[in-house]
């Protein structure tokens, strides 16, 4: 008989019952170290004082009002992250599929607007991830999600991750944005060279067309900066936001240049829920955090750290695991042909350890921001035995 909750998921046998900062026990006192957090999400771990307080003290207030009113928090929110990004304006909903939704909507609009109705056509990559709505699966171009699903949306077209001449190839009179991933999370981990971010923005300037990032895994600090971008030293046209913003409180951003917002006037787009009090309480708390003078400094500290430790666990385990790849505190293990990674993940399990898997044989370690360098000394202690686990017989002893 189906189950109650509709089983779109392959759930592991964990009902966790509380956390606290990284850690996790379920309703049996077993207790995990979460370098998942919930897929990038609980930024901040679990049940931090700040994030529980300032939910609380909104939900006794006035949880939601709609956007029909004035939102003193969403207005505060938003001038926190225009002041610290790129953006001149924001536009809240409440979750990663739906902000990419708005972002395509909003160069749509953009290019309608500015008298290019044709351009309506995004160049996305192979590997990509941005969703489980049409447009976004549509965007995201990966077959075995699109199966069943068909008709595909148009207006998305897709070229190896990478490859600046397949990209500037496939911009002809229909494409108006490129849609990218700073990181590809999902597919497996997969950094951009800086470089090429920077061939995009400069693509993107020479066709006049614009330049979408889908920062929803990498941004609000993962990457060390707070936004993946700004390690190459360019900016985004529009952006979307999710995953770690809300530390575990559902909550999706768009943010635009003055450019593309003006176009989305009253009436074009909205969301019931999106921006209300309480998710922009939690949302500002996080931001409280991130921004904290030497917090930010901190979570590239502890990454660095983590990688050093990662890189080296990579040699003595060959067997195993083939590289390391990623940025800041979103590391992807990529793992030999012989071993899969959910293999991998339920042998970190089996040894305490919470894991995502990824793409391409990847196994991602996302941990909360607030990971400390002993909390990192343990999971590569968790994650050694894992490897011995996994390791192929005849290469156990070698590897001891
Ligand atoms: C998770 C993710 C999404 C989708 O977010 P949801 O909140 O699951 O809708 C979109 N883009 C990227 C890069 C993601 O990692």
């Amino acid at each position: 008989m189906i189950p109650a909750l509709m089983p779109t998921y392959n759930r592991a046998d964990l009902p966790f019952e509380k956390g606290e900062g990284a850690w996790l026990w379920t309703v049996d006192g077993r207790r995990f170290l979460d370098f998942g957090a919930g897929i990038a999400t609980a930024s901040l771990g679990h049940a931090h004082p700040h994030l529980v307080q300032a939910i609380a003290e909104q939900a006794a207030k006035v949880m939601h009002t709609s956007n029909l009113y004035r939102i003193p928090q969403a207005e505060r929110l938003a001038a926190r992250l225009v002041e610290t990004s790129f953006a001149d304006s924001v536009f809240f909903c409440n979750s990663g599929a739906e902000a990419n939704e708005g972002m395509i909507k909003a160069v749509r609009k953009y290019n309608a607007e500015t008298g290019h109705p044709e351009r309506n056509v995004a160049v996305c990559f192979d590997g990509a991830f941005h969703g489980r709505t049409l447009a976004t699966l549509a965007a995201t171009g990966n077959a075995k999600y699109l199966e069943g699903f068909g008709p595909a949306m148009p207006g998305f077209k897709h070229v190896p991750f990478g490859n600046m001449n397949a990209v500037r190839d496939a911009i002809d009179g229909s494409v108006g944005a490129i849609i990218v991933e700073p990181v590809q999370g999902e597919g497996g981990v997969r950094p951009a060279s800086l470089e090429f971010l920077r061939e995009l923005r400069k693509a993107c300037d020479e066709y006049g067309i614009l330049l979408a990032m889908d920062e929803v895994q990498t941004g609000v600090g993962r990457s060390g900066k707070l936004w993946a971008h700004q390690w190459a030293g360019i900016e985004p046209d529009v952006m979307s936001s999710a995953k770690g913003i809300g530390g575990g409180f559902p909550l999706g951003a768009i943010l635009a240049k003055e450019k593309v917002a003006k176009h989305l006037k009253a009436g074009t787009h909205g969301s019931t829920y999106g921006g209300n009090p309480l998710a922009c309480a939690a949302g500002n708390a996080v931001l409280d955090v991130v921004l904290a003078p030497g917090f930010l400094d901190q979570v590239d500290r502890v990454a660095r750290y983590l990688w050093r430790g990662l890189l080296a666990l990579a040699e003595r385990h060959p067997r195993v695991v083939e590289g390391v790849q990623g940025a800041g505190l979103l590391v992807g293990l990529r793992l030999v042909p012989e071993v899969s990674n959910g293999e991998m993940q339920s042998a970190a399990v089996a040894e305490g350890l919470l894991t995502v898997a990824a793409g391409m044989n990847v196994l991602r370690l996302a941990p909360p921001l607030i990971v400390t360098e002993a909390e990192v000394d343990e999971a590569l202690r968790l994650l050694d035995r894992a490897l011995l686990r996994c390791t192929p017989s005849a290469a156990k002893d070698a590897a001891k």
